[in-house]
């Protein structure tokens, strides 16, 4: 039996955060691999270390002084090194890091550092080998990662080390430049150290006892998912539950590696199994909702359009030749809608209307800002009636108005759109008719 065990942030943010890492690891002996994050937020108003390194490589790149902001994160690891009484100093790699800086090394190699630093420590406090993700994690020159080669390194590394800390977020392109995953892709490093060692569970620890039925930070103590599966928890992080990062599920579905998230704080707790299938019943007809604001509404009109051949083929064409990706476009008989992130759309929007018009020749174009979408996610869904109705009278009861329901086909999930300062109210009004209510 062998386990992977990913750490957020915060689990790793202070000498005592890493005493219950430390702690939940020696309680084990099946918890082989770890991979760090950089140390996170240790109270509300704190900051990361990735975005100290982010804002002190701004400053390097402008060719201004760093001093101050680069000491501010040695002290962040300094606290650390202290409080644990680690015979480790790191005084070297940040000369190294300083140098780097200067010579404009590169974003992704500046925010790299906080878990490349995180791991160091974290291997001497555990007694465990350290692996330089930057040697068994590999990119293609196009940001994409090298999946074989990743595969054949990490696996082969692992092999030949029993007990390790591989730091997450980052790895190396073929000219040994470091290359970053997207913001929370630490997640990411852990699946694909789960997969390379064959680990038969995939724990992600991190400050929630698992995925909540939704965010906590909008719903005052939501209810945690037992099990939930990779599709559904797909929806959900696409849509914005940022437990975790939507693509850590791509390496450990396919070996059928569950994965656990856990709290590290409050490690007794079960938290959340993440599954292929399952034959469990949610406990609610929904497994979760999530929701993410700023998008704007393209609402296209034309008599009959519904008739006409290639009508709605002619008004995507127009968002592709602008390289703007649509979320969802509902459609009726004379009229079709289109959602866009509004931050994309803003700065073409006169292109992308005037082709509208060219392509497609509409009898009007109407936009409409400032909307949120929110997913209800549930597997449970397609197999009960009534559930698109509840959410409307939910919204309804709670006086918000409903810009746009679109229910995917595989029924998994139903999108709602609503305006921007509508989205708490409509989350908590939707939580509310499904999770305690409970009909
Ligand atoms: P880590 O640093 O450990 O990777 P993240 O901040 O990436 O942690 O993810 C955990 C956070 O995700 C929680 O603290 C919580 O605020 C947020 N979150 C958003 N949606 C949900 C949800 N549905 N369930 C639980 N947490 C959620
Ligand atoms: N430290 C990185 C971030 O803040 C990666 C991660 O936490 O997974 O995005
Ligand atoms: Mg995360």
């Amino acid at each position: 039996m062998k386990k992977v065990v990913k750490f957020g942030g915060s689990s790793l943010a202070s000498p005592e955060q890493f005493e219950k890492v430390g702690k939940i690891i020696k309680s084990d002996p099946h918890r082989v691999y770890v991979v760090p994050s950089a140390p996170g937020k240790r109270f509300d108003g704190d900051e990361k270390v990735t975005d100290m390194l982010y804002g002190a490589y701004a400053l390097a790149k402008k060719k201004k002084s760093f001093t101050k902001e680069l000491n501010a994160i040695k002290a962040r690891y300094q606290e650390i090194i202290d409080g644990l009484k680690l015979k480790v100093s790191l005084s070297g790699e940040f000369d190294k890091i300083k140098e780097d800086f200067e010579k404009t090394c590169g974003e992704d190699y500046a925010a790299s550092r906080g878990e490349y630093l995180n791991g160091i420590l974290l291997a001497a406090y555990l007694g465990y080998e350290f692996i330089d993700a930057a040697t068994v994690i590999f990119f293609h020159k196009n940001g994409d990662l090298n999946v074989e080669k990743t595969q054949k390194c990490l696996s082969e590394a692992l092999n030949n080390t029993p007990k390790a800390v591989v730091p997450g977020f980052y790895g190396a392109m073929s000219d040994g430049t470091i290359h970053t995953f997207s913001r929370g892709g630490s997640d990411i490093t852990g699946s694909l150290v789960a997969k390379a060692c064959r680990a038969d569970v995939y724990e992600n620890w991190t400050d929630v006892s698992g995925f909540m039925v939704a965010d906590p930070r909008v719903v005052k103590n939501p209810k945690s998912i037992e099990t939930i599966t990779y599709r559904e928890l797909r929806e959900l992080a696409y849509m914005g539950a940022t437990v975790l990062h939507e693509e850590a599920i791509f390496p450990v579905r396919k070996e059928g590696i569950p994965i656990n998230i856990r709290n590290t704080n409050a490690p007794e707790d079960e938290g959340t199994w993440i599954v292929e299938g399952t034959v469990q019943k949610s406990k609610y007809v929904i497994t979760g909702i999530a929701g993410k604001k700023g998008f704007c509404a393209i609402n296209i009109e034309k008599d009959r359009m519904n008739s006409e051949i290639g009508f709605g083929r002619k008004v995507l064409q127009a968002f592709e030749e602008n390289e703007i990706s649509f979320e969802h476009v509902p459609s009726g008989i004379d009229t079709m809608t289109v959602f866009v992130h509004q931050s994309e759309f803003v700065e073409k929007e006169q292109r992308v209307l005037a082709a509208i018009h060219k392509l497609a020749r509409p009898d009007s174009i109407d936009l409409e800002t400032d909307l949120a979408l929110i997913a209800v996610v549930g597997r449970g869904m397609k197999d009960t009636r009534g559930t698109a109705g509840r959410i409307f009278s939910a919204l309804a009861h709670a006086n918000l108005n409903v810009k746009m329901i679109d229910q995917g086909s595989s029924e998994l999930n139903i999108i709602i759109g609503v305006k921007n300062d509508d989205f708490e109210d409509a989350i908590r009004a939707i939580y509310t008719i499904f999770v305690d209510t409970q009909i």
